[in-house]
């Protein structure tokens, strides 16, 4: 060891070079300590799956893994260059676990993939293909319940010495209604007594006032992530964990299993990103800051955007995504999205408009945070309540029986929509929906204002109009839509100081739609970057939306 020490002389005829390369390996070291700090959310847009409808492998009529798999080029093709992708970085998978009811939300066996889906081969094949592609993986994770049918209920409903009568809650009496005068108290079918469970009789709550609950659900999480090798969950219903009498959601208790969870599951993968569904207003989604998941859904984003763009009603429309700006520093624990699997489909809310949907569109994917599109919303799909409506297959080919989605029978019938909605029919057209979304994702990692600009509102002289300005440093863009019915001329836009980089900055137009409607070449900020006056687009007509980049 020793002899391999060189001689001082040597050291000391090497010193003119170490002095250079002294300052230039600190620098090499800070760039990348700073890459490395940067989180991979900025810029990445994910898609949420339900696998059950994506792609059927088999003929089976049922939507799986190796399905799936088969049509990761949609999503990511794996090259950044490429435009005939969407370019999502994530996407987050409906439960995959087994489970009696065709959506999964209600688990019978957590470390079992969900037998019509696949095997786990087949999972964790999807997930080495989706990282070969720059896909992370999260899946959905349902603290709040199990399926009657888990073996650890049916125990505990059986026998009252079983070790798992801890997870649950049972009385010999009937609980007390909840705060909205709901029953979530079940008779047991096995003896006198009652059991809790919030959403229904088959969905028993697990009960966190005990240790037995979040110790089983930490190593559930530990399973998925060492053992399948997902990098992150989706977190159902997480407001509802622990009740406390007259009071079934945000309680303290609730708080305490998301910070003790979500702490265990980043000491087993640090870096694993957690993302939770808190249905519910802003303020009541602040209290979830900042220090138990990741992220959160932000609803109000949500609503306000679909409202907005249905009622063509512009102004206010950013209160939401301005009031979280200011609440939570770290704009990607941010998620907006317009639609999830839960609600009616985006496109069918605004009447069915391919050019609203495409508006809403725009506006959701050019806002702060980490935005979520629900599968089948890149191409305008339409479906409204019953659930399984909301949740259908998707269409891939104009050939073919069901759109290419199986050669069997699906599950659920296709919209009527699905030779329009349909990525073949949308794929070589520069005008569609599935072309829209595939440049905005690739703008949104493409540009530091869209990735990681501050939100600065732009006051327009037509409440029909929504404007702002996204800027990181210099490097800014401006977004303006007509969210009304009537053509608008002579609009004036103005924002305050510190809004644009000062000096003048070339309007150039970043989408296809409404490109060749005439525009303002040039604007110039006012002392401060305050933007005065402005007319950007002399005429716009109904469905305008642009997004411009701010050239100096
Ligand atoms: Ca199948």
């Amino acid at each position: 060891m020793r002899s391999r020490i060189p001689p001082r002389p040597s050291l000391r005829r090497r010193r003119p070079a170490t002095r250079l390369l002294g300052p230039l390996l600190v620098l090499l070291l800070l760039a990348a300590c700073a890459r490395a700090e940067r989180p991979w959310q900025l810029g990445a847009t994910c898609y949420e799956v339900f696998v059950r409808s994506f792609a059927d492998s088999d003929g089976d009529g049922i939507g799986d893994l190796r399905g799936l798999t088969a049509r990761l080029d949609h999503l990511n093709d794996g090259d950044p260059a490429g435009g005939d992708d969407l370019g999502v970085r994530c996407v987050w998978l409906m439960p995959v676990a087994e489970s009696p009811s065709y959506h999964g939300y209600d688990v019978s066996d957590h470390y079992a993939v969900e037998r019509d889906y696949g095997t786990r081969e087949d999972l964790q094949r999807f997930i080495a293909e989706a990282h070969r592609r720059g896909i992370r993986v999260l899946v959905d994770m349902v603290l709040n319940h199990v399926s009657s049918e888990h073996p650890a209920f049916q125990a505990a409903l059986r026998d009252t010495a079983a070790p798992e009568r801890a997870l649950f809650r049972f009385q010999p009496t009937k609980g007390p209604l909840n705060e909205w005068g709901g029953d979530n108290w079940h008779r047991s079918p096995v003896r006198d007594e009652w059991y809790y469970g919030f959403f229904w009789q088959g969905m028993p709550d697990l009960d966190y006032t005990r240790p037995a609950a979040l110790a089983e659900m930490q190593r559930v999480a530990r399973f998925w992530l060492d053992s399948i090798g997902v990098d992150g969950f989706r977190l159902d219903a997480v407001k509802f964990l622990v009740e406390e009498p007259g009071r079934a959601q945000d309680t303290p208790g609730t708080h305490r299993v998301l910070r003790e969870w979500a702490a265990f599951v980043r000491g087993v993968r640090p870096g694993v990103y957690t993302v939770g569904e808190v249905f519910d207003s802003t303020g009541a989604l602040l209290a979830y800051y900042p220090d138990q998941l990741d992220g959160y859904f932000a609803f109000e984003v949500a609503d306000s955007l679909v409202r907005g763009v249905r009622d063509g009603r512009g102004s206010g429309i950013l209160a939401p995504a301005l009031r979280l700006q200011r609440e939570v520093p770290q704009a990607w624990r941010v998620s907006p999205f317009l639609r999830n699997h839960d609600q009616p489909r985006t496109r069918t809310e605004l009447g069915g408009s391919r050019e609203k949907a495409k508006q809403a569109a725009v506006l959701q994917l050019t806002l702060p945070g980490l935005p979520f599109v629900y599968y089948g919303e890149e191409l305008g799909m339409e479906g409204t309540k019953p659930d399984e409506r909301i949740r259908t297959p998707m269409a891939w080919a104009l050939a073919g029986p069901h759109a290419g989605f199986t050669t069997g029978t699906p599950w659920q019938p296709l919209q009527p929509d699905s030779l329009e909605s349909n990525v073949e029919a949308q794929r070589a057209d520069p005008a569609s929906s599935l072309a829209l979304y595939r440049r905005l994702i690739r703008l949104r990692d493409s540009l530091p204002a869209l990735a990681e600009g501050r939100l600065h509102p732009v006051a327009a002289s037509d409440s029909a109009v929504v404007a702002y300005v996204r800027r990181a440093g210099n490097r800014a863009v401006l977004v303006v839509a007509n969210l009304g019915e009537s053509a608008l001329a002579d609009v004036l836009l103005s924002a305050p100081e510190g809004t644009l980089p000062e000096g003048r900055a070339h309007l150039q137009p970043l989408l296809p739609v409404f490109a060749d409607v005439g525009a303002a070449r040039e604007l110039r900020a006012g002392p401060g970057g305050a933007l005065r006056d402005l007319v950007a687009v002399p005429v716009m007509p109904p469905g305008y939306v642009q997004v411009f980049a701010l050239e100096p």
